[in-house]
């Protein structure tokens, strides 16, 4: 029997040039639903406004710094389709701190999110949050995922597309400053951890 490859498209920022979150949005941001130990958002539940340093942009994916969020071009959503990306992820406004919206780019957090792992990796145990931090290291992959999906969020702030959706809605298009790859979903971890993470919590 012929085996068939699966895999997502994973797509990344391909400068690290994060949006700055202002100061003040980022103080707000810890007291509610971000954690200021590890930087990762405790409660994804919900679409996120953000309040940035201004700064001249170009990237169609990119994220804020430090707080776990992707911010996509307006361009990027109405490609993959504005029915999709409402069903598949929390889509919020994004601001100046003049108070001005910038238009063309939308926050994201995915409603499936996805951990890519690693043939080996470091983690450890937020100590104020409680959540895994894991960085994978060589290989990369994911494992199947539970929530069946087209599009993922990365536990960082990386698109993971179904090639069904990337062929019919992206292939063809210019995506700006990002990389687009292939991530191999496999059966069993490399890492020599368990596939279900969360036995790794106290
Ligand atoms: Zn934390």
């Amino acid at each position: 029997m012929v085996q068939i490859k699966q895999f997502l498209f994973q797509i990344e920022p391909s400068a690290s040039d994060a949006f700055t979150g202002a100061r003040s949005w980022e103080k707000e941001a810890e007291q509610s639903w971000l954690c200021g130990s590890c930087g990762s958002p405790r409660d994804l539940s919900k679409a996120i406004e953000a309040i940035v340093v201004p700064e001249r942009r170009k990237s169609d994916l990119d994220f804020v710094y430090g707080a776990g969020i992707m911010i996509a071009s307006t361009k990027l959503l109405d490609a993959l389709g504005t029915t999709a990306v409402n069903k598949w992820c929390h889509v919020g406004r994004v601001f100046e701190e003049s108070g001005a919206q910038l238009d063309g780019y939308r926050t994201l957090i995915g409603r499936c999110r996805l951990l890519i792992r690693g043939e080996q990796c470091q983690y450890r145990v937020c100590d104020e949050c409680g959540q895994l931090i894991y960085r994978a290291i060589g290989r990369k992959y994911v494992l199947p995922p539970k929530c069946v999906a087209p599009l993922y969020q990365s536990e960082s702030t990386d698109l993971l597309i179904s090639p069904e959706l990337y062929r019919k809605k992206l292939a063809r298009m210019k995506l700006n400053r990002v990389d687009v790859s292939e991530l191999d979903v496999l059966q069993k971890p490399l890492d020599g951890l368990p596939a279900r993470l969360v036995k790794l919590l106290p």
